[in-house]
């Protein structure tokens, strides 16, 4: 079955009682056409039966509409012992309609069921605060870390307003990451390169048996190419990169698909990421899919408590996917590792990060290319 569209499989909506008047709450009920409760913020724990994680299956189908009563942006949590991209994350709703068998969210978070934050002017009111504060410096910004980006973007109609806000920006570019292929709302905005359209990228087998309710390769491929055909640059994440039998020729089918696509030179970058997991996710993972192998594997403790493959592993993968990615690349798209070391960088890349001034800085220059 394809899933182009992961928002199809919400069943019901239910709405905080201090957000039902809100004008966009309105909106969402009316485009989405489910079944509406009306709820106070007491009732949270009762919305679906049975008890976490088990639940997490039936929870994805409800949507909670609620506001956010905290800040909207953070700094993505990187550990100090890897090298990291200096990214910052807008807290724009939690949880995601599709399920995916390393999903780290499995384990982070503790409600099964999917919430969005309607009180989008106090988010771009924060965003216009924080960003005038520091215009000195270029700010990578995404939503994808507790949701996807684009998986309720049906409804929401979110990412039309970022784009048009961070249009407006010299010093922010907004990362939008998905592993859907929705993109109808982004046609026709003005965009001014300011929003990168980004999509997570694995061997087809790997989408098949591990990625469930997201789109295919083709539908992943084919929004990218729809979004570079309306002038938005580009990115890809190959992570979690996963090792099976037969993983390298998948890997280096997924590259030449990718290039087969897009244009090389709207990719502005590509990041790199073995799989790796917080103990208590294998627990999750393998009681929520019995029928994956994923887990079933020799890994070590890494410096940041996750499990990871060996190092002459990781290095081993990752000198596939490279190899064959830098045969593709433009020379503009910066292709970097998602916390990793200097010893890896150095044994696959043949430099460190602080050779060019720092990951951020690499990632920087590529919004000048
Ligand atoms: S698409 Fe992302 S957020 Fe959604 S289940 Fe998969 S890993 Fe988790």
């Amino acid at each position: 079955m394809s899933w182009t569209d992961p928002s199809r499989y919400l069943e019901k909506i239910v709405v905080e009682s201090s957000c039902a008047e809100y004008q966009i709450t309105r909106t969402i009920i009316e485009r989405a056409g489910l079944p509406v409760t009306i709820v106070d913020e007491s009732d949270f724990p009762a919305l679906v039966d049975g008890q976490y994680p088990d639940n997490l299956s039936q929870g994805k189908k409800t949507l909670l509409l609620c506001l956010n009563r905290s800040e909207f942006l953070k700094k993505c949590p990187a550990t100090r012992e890897y090298r990291c991209c200096d990214y910052q994350v807008i807290n724009v709703g939690t949880g995601c309609p599709m399920d995916c068998v390393y999903c780290i969210l499995q384990a982070y978070l503790n409600n099964p069921y999917l919430t969005f934050f309607v009180n989008k002017e106090d988010l771009l009111s924060e965003l216009d605060g924080k960003l005038s504060a520091s215009e000195s410096r270029l700010m990578r910004i995404g939503t994808g870390e507790f949701t996807d980006s684009m998986a309720l973007d049906r409804f929401t109609h979110l990412s039309r307003d970022l784009v048009h806000f961070f249009a407006e920006r010299t010093n922010a570019v907004l990362e939008l990451k998905t592993k859907s292929a929705f993109v109808d709302n982004l046609k026709g905005l003005k965009h001014q390169r300011r929003t990168i359209m980004a999509w997570s990228l694995n061997s087809e087998k790997i989408m098949r048996t591990e990625e469930i309710r997201a789109a295919n390769l083709e539908e992943r491929l084919g929004a990218a190419a729809k979004c570079a055909s309306w002038g938005y640059h580009l990115a890809f994440h190959f992570d979690p990169i996963i090792s099976y039998p037969g993983w390298q020729q998948d890997y280096r089918e997924t590259i030449r698909k990718l290039f087969a696509a897009v244009p090389a030179a709207a990719i502005r970058w590509i990041s790199l990421g073995g799989f790796r997991y917080l103990p208590k996710l294998k627990q999750i993972g393998t009681s929520r899919f019995p029928h994956s192998g994923i887990y079933h594997h020799e890994f070590i403790e890494g410096l940041d408590g996750k499990q990871r493959y060996f190092r002459p592993h990781r290095v081993q993968l990752y000198k596939v996917l490279y190899r064959e990615l830098i045969s593709y690349a433009d020379p503009s798209t910066c292709i970097y590792f998602c916390m990793e070391s200097d010893e890896i960088w150095q044994e696959v890349m043949g430099f460190v990060p602080g050779d060019k001034g720092g990951l951020p800085a690499m990632l920087d220059k590529t919004m000048a290319g």
